[in-house]
């Protein structure tokens, strides 16, 4: 059912201009997308949601737009050139390649789901079913739930220690098959740095060896002094950019939910060290609210990691329920001052802020957030995306698809339909509304095929409203304004048409709500 909606949802996105795979004329390029029409305007508005939360509505947070080419001694400092590593083994009959830790979560997934479906069964058997007693007492849930648990330390152990023996001895000892030929005959595990590199025309060698950002948080790091220096800000303060990331991630699968090329809204918070912990829940606070703006409760979580990244002294995920099961939309990082300590040890420069009421120097601390643009547009889709029958129709127009996109982040605002193209002075009128509304919004104008058609395919798109002009509005300058999730259709003065839509289509709906 959930693979279905995955399914739907990816053939959606083609038809309808959200995205598209990329060099699809030459069969395409693995984990590389492109986004059309009605994807570009999609995630431009997330964008704009996210920086007008952070960076217009905090006085304390400023933006930042730094180059994706970098000194490659950043990524030295950064740890990323030692560390950014996935564990990689090939399976020798099938050749194909796979995440060794992600063969072994594979495992835990598969206990997961056996206790569930043990769960929900006996939840049908027992009137006053009691969850959490029967996941401590039935036998054989208790024996999977402590095998998933001694699978997860093990591979956590193995990650934080580097040790790729183990994870190989793991895989043989779960006798993990190959998913796709269910061979066993696997190579031993290597580590796989996930960065993309490049060289300078005027440099040869390693030294001319440039990098592609696998984050844009360096990007603020070390700009830090800079920033600080003309803004004038004083800690706590943050800095705020949207851009392009890199990672040649082993599997990208999932449609955009692990790409090669993708964009990141990232906020690093600097604050005096000592306090980073509350700043740290109070971040975590202020974007579950954001999320929770536009997305329901149910659908997304906490999750801690299990296993720490070598600058983090604490680490959560929001997670979301995608098609495919809850997974990281979201990290809000704590991350010490590891960063911009070791790019004062390896620049030889130094990094610190004065702070003025403690009268001292230090580097500060910072808590990070970190949320893909390309996630979040998976997230909004997946949960937006609804087939539903329409009451009281008939024939073609008793199924509809619909995208129940927040008003203020769907692509098209408006769409102006005259409800006949053969007569010209309603079409005249039509272009005369229409005229008027793009001044304020993204709309469509639409006169081909019957006024039911042109309906389904503003609701394919999510468009929150059809604005008719029919044979009444050239009596008394009225038009119907219908409403896509009600289909109720409103009869209005024209000159009331902008106020209308602006009133429930304002980025101020979402933003009002996060004081
Ligand atoms: P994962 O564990 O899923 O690989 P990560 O923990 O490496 O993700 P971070 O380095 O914390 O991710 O990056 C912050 C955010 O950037 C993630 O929460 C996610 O939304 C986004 N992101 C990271 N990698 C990708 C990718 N390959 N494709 C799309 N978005 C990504």
């Amino acid at each position: 059912m959930q693979e279905d909606l995955f399914k739907r949802l990816v053939s959606h996105c083609k038809e309808y201009g959200f995205i598209y795979p990329s060099s699809e004329l030459y069969d395409g390029l693995g984990g590389i997308y492109d986004y059309g029409p009605m994807g570009a305007e999609l995630k431009n508005n997330i964008k704009e949601y996210w920086w007008k939360a952070i960076v217009q509505m905090h006085e304390n947070i400023v933006g930042l737009d730094s180059a994706i080419f970098m000194h490659p001694k950043i990524w030295k400092a950064s740890g990323h050139v030692d560390a950014f590593n996935d564990p990689l083994i090939d399976n020798k009959d099938s050749k194909k390649r796979y995440r060794a830790d992600q063969l072994i979560e594979g495992e835990i997934d598969k206990l997961e789901a056996k206790i569930n479906k043990e769960v929900e069964k006996a939840r049908g058997r027992f009137e006053n079913f009691d969850e959490a007693m029967f996941r401590s007492t039935n036998a054989r849930v208790v024996e999977w739930a402590n095998r998933a648990d001694e699978i997860a330390k093990r591979l956590a152990n193995a990650m934080r220690a580097n040790d790729m023996a183990d994870l190989k001895a793991l895989i043989e000892e779960l006798q993990i098959a190959d998913p796709e030929s269910g061979s066993r005959n696997w190579t031993e595990v290597r580590q796989f740095n996930l960065m993309f590199s490049t060289q300078l025309s005027n440099v040869a060698g390693e030294e001319g060896k440039l990098y592609l950002r696998p984050e844009t948080a360096q990007g603020i790091f070390v700009n830090f002094l800079n920033v600080q220096k003309t803004t004038r800000q004083k800690v706590p303060f943050g800095i705020a950019q949207i851009g392009k990331a890199f990672r040649n991630e082993i599997v990208a699968r999932q449609f955009i939910f692990r790409m090669r090329e993708f964009e990141q809204m990232e906020m690093q918070f600097f604050v005096r060290p000592g306090t980073e912990m509350e700043w740290y829940e109070y971040w975590k606070a202020k974007r579950m609210a954001w999320h929770k703006a536009v997305s329901p409760a149910e659908k997304l979580r906490f999750k801690d990691h299990d296993n720490l990244a070598h600058y983090a002294n604490a680490a959560v995920d929001v997670q979301f329920d995608f098609p495919f099961g809850f997974k990281e939309l979201e990290g809000v990082h704590s991350r010490t001052d590891f960063d911009l300590g070791s790019h004062q040890a390896l620049s030889g420069r130094k990094i610190q802020y004065f702070d003025p009421e403690l009268n001292e120097s230090y580097i500060p601390y910072v808590v990070e957030t970190s949320v893909g643009v390309d996630r979040m547009f998976l997230a909004v889709l997946s949960n937006a995306l609804v087939d539903e029958t329409v009451p009281d129709a008939q024939g073609e127009d008793s199924t509809r698809t619909v995208l129940r996109i927040a008003p203020a982040l769907a692509p098209v605002k408006c769409a102006v339909l005259p409800i006949v193209r053969n007569k010209e002075e309603l079409v005249e009128k039509a272009r005369n509304v229409f005229d008027r509304l793009k001044l304020n919004f993204p709309c469509q104008y639409d006169e081909k095929d019957a006024i039911g058609r042109r309906y389904r395919r503003q609701d394919a798109v999510g468009t929150p409203f059809c604005i008719t002009i029919d044979f009444e509005t050239m009596d008394n300058d009225t038009v119907t304004i219908r409403e896509r999730d009600s289909m109720q259709q409103e009869r209005v003065p024209v000159s009331k048409v902008v106020e209308i839509v602006r009133e429930k289509t304002d980025m101020v709906r979402l933003l009002e709500g996060l004081g």
